[in-house]
């Protein structure tokens, strides 16, 4: 692997931190990679906190920031379809919850030729149910899957896992604790963002309440995480009825 990481960099805290604790703590340099979901309204704001991010460590480490590398951005309709890998995520699927991403992230990594894409998943993603008792730690901390594992679970092979064992706010206090919570802070984490603000209803919003970032949302985005699912329940009558006026009035 030498002293160059492939990192998925979506802008979020998690893999904000893995960049930063690389390539100023480790001294690593940092090739990231983030995919483009032109379809979802936060792709430009985690552009932009990626872009926040990196202004933010130039300030803390000049060389730091150096060794970040240009980040490659790609679509996520331009990932090349490769039909092992989908008809594996699909099985995998049928065993208990899998986000579409393991799917496209693979199959992003073979077309890549990157056989060690790190990922920010931890202990208590779902994700983690495919990967328990089959990975191992390395030498240098990240973990990966264990050579022999065969079958579909091998769509992970092509990851590592270097924050697997590691929370939320263990990360807030070591990135205190080592002087780049400024950088940290500029990451970025809503899908649905109301103005400039976290919505406080999205699925990484109401983890980051639940990990223990719930300071991170604005006190309207804590009032909409407390009431979404009065919220769900207000708007649901609404959409009934208007299917049944359109059926009314055919
Ligand atoms: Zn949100």
């Amino acid at each position: 692997m030498g002293n160059t990481i492939e990192v998925l960099w979506t802008g979020g805290w998690d893999s904000t931190f893995r960049v930063l604790y690389a390539s100023l703590i480790e001294e690593k340099e940092v090739r990231p990679h983030y995919i483009a979901d032109l379809a979802r309204k936060s792709t430009l704001r985690e552009l932009k906190a990626i872009s926040d991010v990196r202004r933010e460590l130039e300030k803390i480490d000049k060389n730091a920031a150096e060794r970040i590398k240009e980040l490659t951005i790609t679509p996520i309709t331009e990932i090349e379809s490769f039909e092992d890998i989908t008809q594996s995520y699909v099985r995998l699927k049928k065993q208990a919850h899998l986000g579409s991403q393991y799917d496209w992230l693979s199959r992003y990594a073979r077309m890549k030729n990157i056989d060690c894409l790190e990922l920010s998943v931890h202990v208590d993603d779902k994700a983690y149910y495919f990967l328990e008792g089959k990975v191992e730690q390395k030498d240098h901390g990240g973990w990966k899957l264990k050579s022999d594992v065969t079958g579909d679970t091998q769509i992970f092979s092509c990851f590592e896992f270097p924050l697997l064992q590691i929370s939320k706010t263990e990360m807030r206090a070591k990135a205190k604790e080592l002087g780049f919570i400024e950088a940290l802070e500029k990451s970025w984490f809503c899908f649905n963002p109301v103005g400039n603000a976290p919505c406080g209803t999205c699925s990484p919003c109401i983890y980051a309440v639940e990990e223990g970032m719930g300071y991170r949302l604005t006190k309207s985005g804590i009032l909409r995480y407390k009431t979404r699912y009065l919220r769900k329940a207000a708007r649901l009558p609404v959409r009934v009825s208007r299917k049944v006026y359109s059926k009314l009035k055919s």
